[in-house]
């Protein structure tokens, strides 16, 4: 039998629960049930992003439609061929796929998938970690809102996070000055490691604006914001003339019970007087473009030369998988959360 994990209710406001989540036994697929250009694949490693929250809310105006109840979670993965009916994939290649379902097997079709040129069982899990779409964003944010110039300070939230580590080492590759902020002791050790200048825990630090100012008194040119809510406004009272932020993501305020409840950012009158950009960043829209070939061989190159680190919260089988997305609401990863099925 193979093992899957279903949809199995939406929460429109509040912290998930496992309740959102079935685990099921169901037959295994065999290579029988191929129809032409599908591929029977063995699941390797699965992605657990923040932005599944938002799949399992039932909203019908979600930016990317919600999961469907008993049907399998979706999320960026990489899996082996099996058995093949395509011209085009074999056994024992690996493929990767941005709708990869949370199942230890399944039949799929070859237009879904990508065959990782170089992949091997060894590297498998390089395209849903230190290659994987977290760190594309990071690249994307950077580079197209960002403009980073050297001697400028860039203040990341969620620092040692699956996105945050790739911006503070961009940025220090760039010849910024980098204030990191993490929600633990360990992580913000681990962000002064990769290389931030300065780092802080956010929930230790005491006022946000104060912290952030100690931290980086010359101010903020660039804020890679993977948080939103109440640190956002903080930053803002830090912006320096002709500020960037890059609105990644917004963490904070995923698990809010209703509208109401959402933080109302005070500080905006800031944007206006520093002239800065405040602009959304949303990684989807890169896919298949030439700046994911930049990315892949800016990042490719730096991590085949030692120079970039990535730390990995590896979560061991796929009936876990649900407690993994709970935990990154709790900041109980640590770097970037995957499954190895
Ligand atoms: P991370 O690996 O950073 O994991 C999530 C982390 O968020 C937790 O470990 C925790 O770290 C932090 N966190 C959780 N709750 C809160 C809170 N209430 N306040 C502040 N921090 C909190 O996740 P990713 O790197 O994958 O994602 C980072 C952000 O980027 C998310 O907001 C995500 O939605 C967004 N994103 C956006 C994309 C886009 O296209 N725009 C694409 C990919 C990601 P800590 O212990 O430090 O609090």
């Amino acid at each position: 039998p193979v093992t899957r994990v279903l949809a199995n209710r939406y929460s429109p406001g509040g912290a998930p629960s496992l309740d959102n989540f079935k685990v099921v036994s169901a037959p295994a697929p065999t290579k029988d049930s191929l129809k032409e250009n599908q591929v029977l694949v063995r699941s390797l490693y699965l992605s657990v992003d923040p932005y599944q929250r938002g799949r399992l809310t039932g909203a019908t105006n979600n930016y990317i439609p919600c999961y469907e109840l008993n049907k399998p979670i979706t999320t960026d993965g990489v899996a082996i061929v099996e058995a093949s009916t395509s011209a085009d994939i074999s056994e024992g290649d690996i493929v990767s796929s941005r709708i990869a379902s949370w199942e230890t097997k399944s039949v799929v079709d070859v237009a879904t998938l990508r065959k990782l040129p170089t992949g091997t069982i060894e590297n498998a899990r390089d395209f849903v970690t230190v290659f994987g779409m977290p760190s594309f964003t990071a690249f994307v944010g950077l580079t197209t809102v960002g403009k980073p110039k050297a001697g400028e300070t860039i203040l990341v939230s969620s620092a040692s996070g699956a996105v945050g580590q790739i911006v503070v080492q961009l940025a220090k590759a760039c010849g910024l000055r980098v204030v990191g902020v993490a929600g633990s002791e360990d992580k913000v050790e681990f962000v002064k490691s990769i290389g931030a200048d300065a780092a802080f825990n956010y929930k230790t630090c005491g006022v946000f604006t104060e912290a952030i100012k100690q931290a980086a008194p010359e101010g903020i040119d660039i804020y890679f914001d993977n948080v939103g809510g109440e640190f956002l406004d903080a930053a803002l009272t830090n912006i320096n003339f002709g500020a960037r932020i890059i609105s990644c993501g917004m963490i904070s305020q995923y698990n809010v019970k209703s509208a109401d409840e959402t933080y109302g950012l005070k500080n905006t009158f800031n944007i206006l007087t520093k002239a800065a950009i405040f602009q959304g960043v949303r990684v989807s829209r890169y896919y298949g473009t030439p700046t994911e070939d930049e990315f892949m061989a800016e990042v490719g190159k730096l991590y085949k030369e030692g120079k970039l680190q990535y730390r990995i919260d590896e979560t061991t089988g796929l009936e876990n998988a649900p407690q993994a997305v709970l935990n990154l609401y709790d900041g109980k990863n640590f770097g970037k959360s995957v499954v190895k099925v």
